[in-house]
Parts: structure tokens; C-alpha cells; sequence
């Protein structure tokens, strides 16, 4: 069974994230240019309006939030509101915006750019150090999205999303480096776009289906589909697991671009959803820097 998280209705939901310490579930409205937080034990949400397009959150380990913004990383403080540029790695590419990203096992933080008039290629896959120290790990991106670790951390999985696939590299932790990139999984056209990912603790992918309306499993290893999750939403854009036990899955959508026909068949898009697939996720790790 698939429910709705009543009181979100994303223009462009992205990015749901666990925040372990915390027991709530972060999540942005790129378009609508606002952080949610959720509380499923309260029951709350709670929402940051910003003055800019957001990409991704992320805890932060020395406390608030790490930002992929518009105009580059920042640090926010929720309880003083304060937000602190920490770099921009284009501001000599104006016509971009930073959108998916997550931190790797060291805790690192990845994310990548797209152009915002959906240009191919103007993009790119950067790493912020805990020192914030930036470097450019991939470059010529279209639409930079998912990105998950394998439970034994030697591998990265990245979403650009006009490919069709998800990509593979060998990371090694402890430089943060990549390398050897092979394509494991790829969709057919009649399945959408992969957009945004997670990995559960059997190293299995959930890949979110841009135009898609659902949510499915592969087994990186075959590249085989293992199972899937329909949604009554046409634009999937990202999943990742949260609760106590890490045995949910919280799954984003959007309404952005859906005519008015559209949005009266599909009058849930934009909600945030929830299912206990079985399977349970990996920890989310907080930027330590
Ligand atoms: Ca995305």
C-alpha cells in the first residue's frame, strides 16, 4: 500500500533525505524554492521558504543543514535562520543550477549541476571535502540526479538522467576518488527517465521514473529489474528510506509542466508518498564538515 503524507504538494519535490539524528525526513520544492521538513512521529511539517532554487539538503554533522543551492553550497542554521556561502563551483555559468545530491560514505558531499533551459552537456558532478575544498568529478552532465554508495562502499551509482542508465564507478573512501565508469542499468523508452535513487541494504537500486509513475528495484550486479512500485503520479522524482527502522520509503513526485487536463487525472502530483516496500535502507550520512 502506497499513502500520501498529508500537506506537501511539491511543485518540483526532490531530495527526501532521513535525518537519523533528528527521527524527520527533509525534502525540497526546487521550483518552489523551499525546504519541508517532516515529523512523522509529531506529525508536523515545517517549511523554509528560500530566495533561490534549491538542488539538496543535507544534515550537517557539526548541526543544520547542508545546502545545494541555485548559486552554489551553503550552510544554513534553522534555528537563526543564517545562511553562510561556503563556494560556488559555477558562478561563471549563470544559466546552470545545482540540483540532486548526497553524502558518500566519508561523508563527503556530492552534487551536480544542470542547465536551466535543459541544454546537454553544461553540466557537471562536483565533491565538497570536509575542509570545503571543491573538485570536479564528472564532467559534461546533462541532468545530474541520483547517486547511492554500495553497502560495502566500493561503488558509486550516478544518474544523468537524458542517458537512460544508471552508471557505475569504483570509489575509494578514503581519497574520495572515481573511477572505471561502466553503465549496470539501463530503461527502455517506455519507462521514462531515471531520475533520482537510493540503494537498500541488499545493495539492490530504487530508481524514481521521470514520466514513469513509479519506483523500481534492479540488481545492479545483472542489471535485472527485480520489482516495482506503481504511483498514481506520472513524474517520480526521487525515493530514499527513513523511519526508525529505515524500513520506508519515502518517495517525491512533481507537477511542473502538467497541463490542467493533466493535473485534474493526476491530483496527487507533487505529493510526497510513503510504502514499506520490505526491504529495509542504507543510513543516511551526514556532511562532516
Ligand atoms: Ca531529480
Amino acid at each position: 500500500m502506497v499513502e500520501t503524507v498529508a500537506g506537501i504538494q511539491a511543485v518540483l519535490g526532490e531530495g527526501p533525505t532521513w535525518d537519523e539524528r533528528r527521527k524527520v525526513l527533509y525534502m525540497v520544492d526546487i521550483i518552489g524554492q523551499t525546504i519541508y521538513e517532516y515529523d512523522p512521529h509529531k506529525e508536523t511539517i515545517h517549511k523554509t521558504a528560500l530566495n533561490q532554487m534549491i538542488g539538496a539538503v543535507v544534515p550537517r554533522r557539526a548541526g543544520g543543514l547542508l545546502l545545494a543551492l541555485q548559486h552554489g553550497f551553503h550552510a544554513y542554521d534553522p534555528e537563526s535562520g543564517k545562511l553562510t556561502a561556503i563556494h560556488d563551483p559555477e558562478q561563471q555559468l549563470p544559466g546552470n543550477r545545482f540540483n540532486d545530491g548526497k553524502c558518500d560514505p566519508a561523508g563527503r558531499f556530492w552534487a551536480g549541476t544542470m542547465s536551466l533551459t535543459g541544454e546537454g552537456g553544461q553540466g557537471a558532478l562536483y565533491r565538497l571535502d570536509k575542509d570545503w575544498k571543491v573538485s570536479r568529478m564528472v564532467e559534461s552532465v546533462s541532468c545530474s540526479n541520483g547517486l547511492a554508495w554500495s553497502p560495502d562502499g566500493d561503488t558509486l551509482y550516478y544518474i544523468d538522467t537524458p542517458t537512460r542508465e544508471v552508471a557505475a564507478f569504483d570509489y575509494e573512501a578514503v581519497t574520495g576518488a572515481i573511477s572505471n565508469r561502466r553503465a549496470v542499468v539501463r530503461l527502455e523508452q517506455d519507462q521514462g527517465f531515471p531520475d533520482g535513487m537510493t540503494i537498500d541494504e541488499e545493495g539492490m537500486l530504487w530508481i524514481a521514473h521521470w514520466g514513469g509513475a513509479r519506483v523500481s528495484r534492479w540488481d545492479p550486479g545483472s542489471g535485472k529489474q527485480l520489482g516495482k512500485i506503481e504511483l498514481p503520479v506520472p513524474l517520480v522524482t526521487s525515493c530514499t528510506f527513513g523511519g526508525p527502522n529505515l524500513d520506508q520509503l519515502y518517495i517525491t513526485t512533481a507537477r511542473t509542466g502538467m497541463s490542467e487536463q493533466d493535473l485534474e487525472e493526476y491530483p496527487l502530483a507533487g505529493s510526497l508518498f510513503r510504502t514499506k516496500p520490505g526491504v529495509k535502507g542504507m543510513q543516511t550520512i551526514a556532511f562532516q564538515g
